[in-house]
């Protein structure tokens, strides 16, 4: 997988160097592997919590080889990360009687990468036939509706838009009456990330689902948090402001493709005990993966 490259080179280049001479776990090679998992930006909670369950198995089983480690570490972070269970791109509409049309409200800051993760989305809904309309909610940055519009033209997709400066939810409102006109499988609703106070947010993230259930009164049946996994612990700073300010059900991780943290995406699962779904490996249409517990993990530990 040519964009998790470099984290998986930095996990298990340092994890060897640290493992060279050595043939036992012990407390040195504990401490070691604890740097390493805060290096890679898993966090303090969640090193933590890993290192105890090792020194545990370890305890018990009496003596484990390094040789065993690296397997012992895949099971403990694998079981760490949540399981996707929710609606992907990949699923058939038809097949698990999913909600139709089915509402995503996309949230996150600016810059994280939200209008593009919303175009990929969009792509590739669109690749496997699904009927998209996307809905240019951000109406408070200048150029997030223009953005939008230009991933709707360049993938194919109606974008309902007001202009800069308008009510988001009579946006929001009006891209699900036209999702539900048109017979739509998919909406996908941008938002305004702005994170000035949490009062704010909560209140415009509110108003947006309630004036929204007035036309589908189950929508959004998705809320999908954007993070940028590159900026590490800042990532895991604006996780805890929009949980706390909205329900959200999934998330969306990018720009994995140019980091050695992608040790972000397994303290983040744990801490917030909410999926992973999509992560983004590249400013392209199709670099955009359903993320994969097992293929993650054995990225960051091949
Ligand atoms: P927004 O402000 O959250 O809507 O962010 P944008 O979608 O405008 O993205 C900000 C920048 O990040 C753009 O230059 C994107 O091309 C870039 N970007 C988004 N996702 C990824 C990704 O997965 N990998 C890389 N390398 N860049 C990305």
């Amino acid at each position: 997988d040519k964009g998790l490259e470099k984290s998986k080179e930095n996990f298990f280049g340092k994890l060897s160097r640290a493992l060279v001479g050595k043939t036992t776990v012990d407390e040195e090679v504990l401490d070691e592997l604890e740097e390493i998992l805060i290096s890679s930006d898993v966090g303090v909670g969640t090193t933590v919590k890993i290192i105890r369950r090792i020194e545990e198995r370890v305890a018990r089983d009496k003596y484990a080889t390094t040789d065993e480690l690296d397997r012992i570490l895949r099971e403990e972070v694998a079981a760490l990360l949540q399981e996707n269970k929710s609606i992907d791109i990949t699923d058939s509409f038809e097949t698990e009687h999913l909600p139709k049309p089915y509402v995503i409200m996309v949230v996150g800051v600016n810059g994280v990468g939200k209008t593009t993760t919303i175009g990929k989305l969009a792509h590739q809904f669109q690749q496997r036939g699904r009927k998209v309309v996307l809905g240019a909610a951000d109406t408070f940055r200048a150029a997030a509706v223009d953005q939008l519009k230009m991933w709707g033209q360049r993938v194919n997709v109606p974008v309902i838009d007001h202009g800069m400066n308008t009510d988001p939810s009579a946006v929001a409102y009006d891209a699900l009456k036209k999702g539900v006109e048109i017979g739509a499988d998919v909406i996908i609703i941008d938002t305004a990330g702005r994170l000035h106070t949490k009062v704010n947010l909560m209140n415009e993230l509110g108003k947006i689902k309630r004036v929204m259930q007035k036309v589908l009164p189950d929508a959004p049946h998705e809320v999908l948090l954007v993070l940028d996994g590159s900026t590490g612990q800042n990532a895991v700073i604006q996780a805890r402001e929009f949980t706390k300010a909205t329900e959200v059900t999934a998330l969306a991780i990018t720009k994995l493709d140019g980091t050695a943290k992608g040790g972000v995406v397994v303290g983040i699962s744990d801490e917030f005990q909410i999926p992973v779904k999509y992560i983004g490996v590249g400013e392209k249409m199709d670099d955009l993966q359903v993320f994969d517990r097992m293929e993650f993990v054995d990225s960051l530990f091949k």
